[in-house]
C-alpha cells in the first residue's frame, strides 16, 4: 500500500496528557467537594454531641424542678385554703373576751360560714386561774362547753401552753395563726387574740375536717395545679399519710419506690407526703430518652446525608470514566476514520493523474478504495446505530428470514474486504435445513460483521476464522471462532460495555472504537437473544450468537 501523508486528525500525545491532566483535576475537585462537606459534618456532629450531653445533664436539672413545681403548687394551694379559711373564720374581736360576751362569738361564726372544720371553739383565759373552752354549734349557733371527747380533749391539750403567756402576762408579739398537730385525728389551727396592749387573751380555733381534706380539698387543689401535666405524661398524684397509708389514688396501690418526686405538705398535715409517678417522674431517665432519641435522629440523618454523597460521587466517578472513554474514543475513531480516508485519497489520486494504466492495478487500486469505504461505512453505521440506540430511537423491523441467506450475505460482501490479506475465512452450515425466524437481516448483517471484524483485526497473524451456523436446543447459534490474541478471563464480561477495550498486550496496538461488541449486544437481545464468547489468550475467541427459534418476542424482547 502507498505511503500517504493526511494532516494528523489524531489527539496527539500532549493532547492526550492535556485530557488525561484535565480528569484527573476534576477527580481532585470531586474528592475536594466531598471532604468539604465531610469535614463539617464530622465536625457538626461532635459539637451535636457535645451540645446534646450538656443538655441532657440540664433538661434533667430543668424536669426535676418542674415536678417539683408541681408539687409545691399543690401543698401551695392546700395552705393557702386552710390559711384564708382560719383567717376568715378565726379573726374574732377582742371584746368577745370580755365578761359576758362569749356568745357574741356564736354569732360571728355564723355570719362567716366556712367548710372543712369538724369544730370551731374559743378558748377565754381572761380568768388567770381558769380556761374555758367553748365549742361553736352551728345547728343554733351558741357557743357550748363541750362534753369529754377525743376533740374537747385535743382542745385543752392543745390550748394548754398558751396559759403560759397569760399568766406570765407577756405580749404577743406576732398574733399569726398557729398549728398544732399532737393528736393526728384533730389537727387544730389557733388563732391568738390579744388587746390593744398585745397581750394575749385568749384563742379561736378550728379543728380540721380530714375526711373534707381527704375526699375535697385534695382532689380539687391537685386538679388546679397539674391539670396540663397529668394529660401530656400521664402523671399520678399519689398521697400518703403519716403513716404510709396511700390515700390517694384510692386504688391501685403506687408503690412508694418508684415516687419521682416528693415533698410534705406545709402548714397542715405536714407529716403527710405527695408525690408524683408515671413515665417521666425520674429526670435523669427522660433526658437520657431525650439524649438517645435526638442522637439517633442526628445520626440518621448524618446517615442519610453520607449515602447521598457517596450516591452523587458515584455518579460523577462514573460520569468522569464515561467522559474519559469518550474522549479516547474520539482519539480511537479519528485514526479508524484517517486511515481508510488517507487510502482513498492516494489511491484515487494516483488513478486521476493517470500514473496508473495497467488495467490489473486498476482493478487493484479500485478493490482497495471499495473495501476501505467499506471499513468506513461499517463505522459509521456503527457510530449512528449507537446514537440511535443511546437516545432510543433505534427501530427494528422483524420479517421472516432463512438465516443462512442472510449469513452468506454478509460473508460474501466481507470476503471481498479479505480478498487480499490472506485470512481465510471457512463456513459451516447447519446439518439439516433451519426453519426461517423473525429477524431484522439488516442487524444481523451488522452484528456478524462487527464479530468477523473483530476477528481480522484481533487476529495476530491467525490465518483462520471459522463462521459456524447450527439449530440446538431451541436455538438459532451463529458462531465466529478466530485463532487470534484471546481475552483475559476477567475481561470477558466487560468487553460487551460501551467503549470499553481490553487495555493489555497487543490491543494498544489496534485501534478500534469500542462500539462493535455493545451494538453486536443490543441488536441480538433485541431478537430475544445472548452473544456469548469463549476464549483463551493466546489461542483465539469464539463469539456465538444465540437466537430463538420461536422469534424475537420468544424471551421477552
Ligand atoms: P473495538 O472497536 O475496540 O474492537 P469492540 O466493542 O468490538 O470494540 O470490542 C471491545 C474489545 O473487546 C476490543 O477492544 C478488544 O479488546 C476485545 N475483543 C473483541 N473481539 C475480540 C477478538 N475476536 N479477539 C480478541 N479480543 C477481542
Amino acid at each position: 500500500m502507498p505511503n500517504n501523508s493526511l494532516p494528523d486528525h489524531e489527539f496527539s500525545s500532549s493532547e492526550l496528557r492535556a485530557i488525561e491532566h484535565n480528569v484527573l483535576g476534576r477527580k481532585w475537585s470531586l474528592w475536594a467537594g466531598v471532604a468539604a462537606v465531610l469535614l463539617p459534618l464530622s465536625i457538626l456532629l461532635g459539637l451535636q454531641y457535645w451540645w446534646l450531653t450538656d443538655l441532657e445533664h440540664n433538661s434533667a436539672i430543668a424536669r426535676k424542678a418542674t415536678l417539683e413545681n408541681y408539687l409545691d403548687a399543690i401543698a401551695k394551694e392546700v395552705e393557702y385554703y386552710y390559711t384564708t379559711v382560719a383567717e376568715r373564720a378565726l379573726n374574732l374581736p377582742t371584746y368577745i373576751f370580755t365578761e359576758g360576751k362569749v356568745e357574741k362569738a356564736g354569732y360571728l361564726f355564723k355570719k362567716k360560714p366556712i367548710s372543712g372544720a369538724k369544730h370551731l371553739f374559743i378558748v377565754d383565759f381572761t380568768e388567770k386561774k381558769k380556761t374555758t373552752i367553748r365549742f361553736y354549734n352551728p345547728e343554733d349557733h351558741t357557743m357550748g362547753t363541750p362534753d369529754w371527747s377525743d376533740d374537747s380533749l385535743a382542745v385543752w391539750a392543745a390550748s394548754s401552753p398558751w396559759h403560759w403567756y397569760r399568766t406570765k402576762d407577756v405580749a404577743v408579739e406576732t398574733a399569726s395563726l398557729a398549728v398544732d398537730q399532737h393528736d393526728p385525728w384533730n389537727r387544730i389551727i389557733f388563732n391568738p387574740i390579744t388587746d390593744d396592749e398585745s397581750k394575749f387573751v385568749g384563742l379561736a380555733g378550728l379543728i380540721v375536717d380530714q375526711q373534707f381534706f381527704e375526699d375535697e380539698l385534695l382532689p380539687k387543689a391537685i386538679a388546679m395545679a397539674l391539670p396540663e401535666l397529668e394529660e401530656r405524661d400521664g402523671l399520678v398524684v399519689c398521697v400518703r399519710d403519716g403513716r404510709g397509708r396511700q390515700v390517694l389514688p384510692s386504688a391501685p396501690f403506687m408503690n412508694p419506690h418508684n415516687d419521682g418526686v416528693r415533698r410534705h405538705f406545709s402548714f397542715v398535715f405536714t407529716d403527710w407526703t405527695v408525690s408524683l409517678q408515671g413515665k417521666f417522674t425520674e429526670p435523669q431517665k427522660l433526658a437520657r430518652t431525650n439524649f438517645v432519641y435526638n442522637m439517633t435522629l442526628s445520626a440518621l440523618l448524618a446517615a442519610a446525608l453520607i449515602a447521598g454523597i457517596v450516591f452523587t460521587l458515584r455518579t460523577a466517578l462514573r460520569e468522569m470514566r464515561l467522559s474519559a472513554m469518550k474522549n479516547e474514543f474520539v482519539s480511537n475513531v479519528s485514526h479508524e476514520l484517517r486511515t481508510p480516508l488517507s487510502s482513498i485519497r492516494v489511491f484515487g489520486e494516483f488513478m486521476r493523474r493517470g500514473r496508473v494504466t495497467d488495467q490489473d492495478k486498476v482493478r487493484e487500486y479500485g478493490g482497495y478504495i471499495e473495501t476501505e469505504s467499506r471499513r468506513l461505512t461499517q463505522l459509521i453505521n456503527n457510530i449512528l446505530d449507537f446514537s440511535r440506540i443511546e437516545s432510543g430511537r433505534k427501530v427494528y423491523t422483524f420479517e421472516p428470514e432463512d438465516l443462512e441467506e442472510v449469513l452468506t450475505g454478509t460473508l460474501a460482501t466481507f470476503g471481498v474486504r479479505l480478498r487480499d490479506s490472506g485470512i481465510e475465512v471457512s463456513y459451516r452450515g447447519p446439518e439439516e435445513p433451519l426453519p426461517e425466524i423473525e429477524v431484522d437481516a439488516n442487524a444481523i448483517d451488522r452484528a456478524v460483521a462487527n464479530l468477523l471484524d473483530n476477528a481480522v483485526k484481533y487476529s495476530d497473524g491467525g490465518q483462520r476464522i471459522e463462521v459456524g451456523l447450527e439449530g440446538r436446543d431451541g436455538e438459532i447459534l451463529i458462531s465466529v471462532t478466530d485463532q487470534g490474541i484471546g481475552i483475559p478471563r476477567d475481561e470477558q464480561k466487560r468487553i460487551f460495555e460501551r467503549f470499553h477495550r481490553v487495555s493489555t498486550g497487543l490491543v494498544h496496538d489496534v485501534k478500534g472504537s469500542g462500539l462493535g461488541l455493545s451494538l453486536v449486544q443490543h441488536i441480538v437481545e433485541a431478537h430475544g437473544g445472548r452473544v456469548t464468547v469463549d476464549s483463551e489468550v493466546g489461542r483465539g475467541s469464539t463469539f456465538t450468537i444465540h437466537l430463538p427459534m420461536a422469534g424475537p418476542g420468544a424471551k421477552g424482547a
